[in-house]
């Protein structure tokens, strides 16, 4: 932050220019707002670490929605003919309480639920998660991050102890011999990151990325494997089958830094190379290239994305990743080791602090006894009284509206009518609720149907901060006030505490702010921090702070001692430098920018191996429906497309959804460039353009799923989840395509 921009932000008056990030993904990239003398808002990249300068399309053009007609500036309520009409805030919060107050009073309080998002700051999401379990006292919150990165988590926590999307820092890439991608598109979800790619291709390492398309990544990469959707488990394998033979494992390592070898080892002796090749179409050859490559380097990063993610076995499929990562001694060594490239803004630090069903802050489990005690101190209330677990997103919102489930849901930053697999049933859900309440900034598809609609910041109204695909703390810094009628998000928490709390709903205990065990307490100069460790008075409203600082304070302390330690991490300190690395519970000891350089964060210090089988997908093709379909993103625009679909330049870009197929597959559908094709799969359709690529396998389709309506890909997907991860199998099901 320059410090014009600083002091100003400090004096309350509204900066020239502010040194934020982009609001997009969890790339984060440095960028500078400037207001400009002819009342625009400028957007300038800037040097940061990850983006070293550069911006996508997305980032360039972000500053577009804050003025945006389609802004929302005053809350929405349906009316009795089911029109959303302008209200004032005094109505619109009546609405929701007096409705969620009848609702607990018939149903109980599982009968509320929160849904959150993966683009909400630290600040918001620790917040959500305490007025889901303190003001509604309800279990049933989760998050669109489960849809994102929650089974390279769950593979994560389950070998390494710990889940941090990346456990080194993003300039690693570029010095590291052999990066080897399996699902990642980064030249189209985060072109800047290719900046690292480039340096570590120049300097005479080797790409290799494993993807069903010859993406625009794959054209870069010295060796593209090309397996069918759903194999990519079989391919990894079959790559440690060759390592083991070829005598390329790392034993020393394996016996010292790890345990549960043997089964793997035993595992994937099955998988000779001749038979993935069957499987997954990925020939011999360059599956021996890819494990001598790998093998014989002196560094090496193996890194993941949804591609090997968002299936059914998803955590399967990473660990099998894991399992060849440790086998060939990566992780913890120099510019080597496994990361998932974390894709939303806020992903990784949205999954620390309580938005997940089973989390508390800190990444701690909410069935622990120590964690809720812990927890429960810091937030002031008996840990008798914090529910138990929630379930997963696509369970949770599966449930809506019947009779066991929730009857009312608040929805803050997410848009699960396009998002959600099997889209058109999660919609039906939704319009059964008895309240849907949606905080956002624009109408999106889901706050359409919702009953209350309450207008909130956007990025660059607000300070906070947000926790990259690094694990790196970062500081987002406001540019100016929100317009007249707009609140923040942590103010709409509070407010919505504040009156559940004078309809007695949920009563808080006079109990001091200092209260519980803490390991580390705020020591920073900032009074707004010294605020947040002093006994205060036990109303809801001080519960729920709306400076963010404060609330970020209160997170360090609940995040004291967790996975996830935020304690000696201060907005001073970030500022101080470019981000702050968690773990760090010291605010006078270092941060941590490797993890694993000496020990796993285990019970024994070693990573686990864990012995994983390829298994078929959910669906399989049949003669009904012959063909593969997968999902994914395009370059100019973001998730469900509620914004950048509204910004003109990435509008003009990618105007409309499109199904890409091979030019083989069209010829026998009798279908050309640009007709209009239906996709069919047991669970709904889409109709978009035809596309044709000779870049795609003849036997798979794809769409991207940023379009809601005829051309929403997630009307197709399939709501198989994950057993471990509850992630849903984005990536395959079987179709059937014709001219529309
Ligand atoms: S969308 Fe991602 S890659 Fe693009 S500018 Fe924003 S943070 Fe950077």
């Amino acid at each position: 932050m320059t410090d014009g921009a600083r002091a100003a932000t400090r004096t309350g008056s509204p900066p020239r220019e502010a040194e934020t990030h982009c609001p997009y993904c969890a790339l984060q990239c440095g960028m500078v707002l400037r207001n400009t003398d002819d009342g625009r808002i400028e957007v300038q990249p800037r040097q940061f670490p990850t983006n070293r300068g550069g911006l996508c399309q997305k980032g360039w053009t972000a500053a577009e929605l804050l003025d945006h007609p389609d802004r929302l500036t005053t809350p929405l309520v349906r009316d009795p003919s089911g029109e959303l009409r302008p209200a004032s805030w005094n109505d619109a919060l009546d609405r929701i309480t007096d409705g969620l107050r009848t609702i607990h009073r018939t149903h109980g309080r599982d009968a509320v639920a929160v849904f959150g998002g993966g683009g909400l700051t630290n600040e918001k999401a620790y917040a959500l998660g305490k007025f889901a379990r303190v003001a509604l006292r309800t279990r049933h919150i989760d998050y669109n991050g489960r849809w994102c990165m929650s089974s390279a988590a769950a593979a994560g926590l389950r070998a390494f102890g710990v889940d941090r999307g990346l456990p080194f820092p993003l300039t690693d890439l570029g010095r590291t011999e052999t990066l080897l991608l399996v699902g990642a598109n980064p030249a189209e979800t985060m072109p800047p990151l290719m900046r690292h790619v480039a340096d570590q291709q120049a300097r005479g390492g080797r790409l290799i990325v494993v993807d069903p398309r010859l993406t625009a990544t794959a054209r870069q990469a010295d060796l593209h494997l090309q397996p069918l959707p759903g194999t990519d488990l079989a391919v990894a394998n079959a790559l440690l089958h060759i390592a083991l033979t070829e005598g390329l494992i790392d034993r020393e390592y394996v016996a010292a830094r790890t345990e549960g070898f043997d089964a793997v080892r035993r595992t994937v002796a099955g998988y000779w190379p001749a038979e993935v090749e069957r499987l997954s179409g990925v020939p011999v050859a360059d599956l021996e290239a890819t494990a001598r490559l790998l093998g014989t380097a002196g560094s090496a990063v193996i890194l993941t994305a949804r591609g090997a993610e968002q299936h059914a076995k998803g955590v399967d499929t990473v660990s099998a990743y894991v399992n060849l990562a440790l086998a060939l001694g990566l992780p913890g060594r120099p510019h080597s080791g496994y990361g998932c490239l974390t894709g939303q803004g806020n992903g990784q630090g949205g999954r620390e602090h309580g938005q997940k069903a089973d989390q508390l802050p800190g990444y701690r489990k909410i069935d622990d006894p120590a964690a809720r005690a812990h927890v429960a101190g810091v937030w002031g209330v008996d840990p008798a009284e914090l529910p138990g677990p929630g379930v997963p997103a696509y369970q949770l919102l599966d449930s809506l509206g019947t009779p066991d489930g929730p009857r009312a849901l608040l929805v803050f930053g997410s848009n699960p009518v396009v998002s959600a697999p099997r889209a058109a049933r999660v919609e039906s859900r939704l319009r059964g609720l008895d309240l849907l309440v949606v905080a956002d900034f624009l109408r999106s598809e889901t706050a359409e149907l919702a009953d209350v609609v309450l207008p909130v910041a956007q990025w660059a109204e607000e300070d906070g901060t947000m926790t990259n695909l690094e694990g790196r703390v970062l500081r987002r810094r406001a540019l100016r006030e929100p317009p007249p009628g707009v609140r923040t998000d942590l103010a709409v928490l509070a407010d919505l505490a504040d009156r559940l709390d004078d309809t007695a709903a949920a009563p808080f205990p006079a109990v001091p702010l200092t209260a519980g065990p803490t390991r580390t307490d705020p020591t920073g100069s900032d009074p707004a921090e010294a605020s947040a460790v002093s006994p205060g008075p036990a109303t809801a409203r001080d519960r729920f702070p709306t400076d963010p600082r404060v609330v970020f304070a209160e997170l360090r302390r609940a995040s004291a001692g967790g996975v996830a330690d935020y304690a000696g991490v201060t907005w001073d300190r970030i500022e101080a430098s470019d981000g702050v690395f968690w773990p760090c519970p010291d605010p006078d000891g270092p941060d941590t920018p490797r993890l694993f350089a000496d020990a796993f964060p285990t019970p024994t210090g070693r990573a686990r191996f864990h012995p994983v089988h390829h298994r078929p997908a959910a669906e399989e093709v049949c003669a009904d429906y012959p063909l593969h379909f997968t999902t994914g993103r395009v370059l100019a625009q973001y998730q469900s497309g509620a914004q950048t679909r509204r910004v003109a330049a990435l509008r003009r870009a990618a105007p409309h959804g499109f199904v890409e197929l091979h030019p083989d597959l069209a010829a026998r559908l009798g279908v050309a460039e640009g007709d209009e094709v239906r996709v069919a799969s047991r669970r709904g359709e889409l109709r978009a353009p035809a596309r044709l690529s000779p870049t795609i396998r003849p036997d798979t389709v794809f769409a991207p799923f940023h379009w809601p309506g005829a051309a929403r890909a997630n009307s197709v997907t399939n709501d198989a989840v994950d057993p471990v991860s509850g992630m849903p199998e984005f990536k395959i099901c079987a179709v059937r395509v014709e001219r529309a």
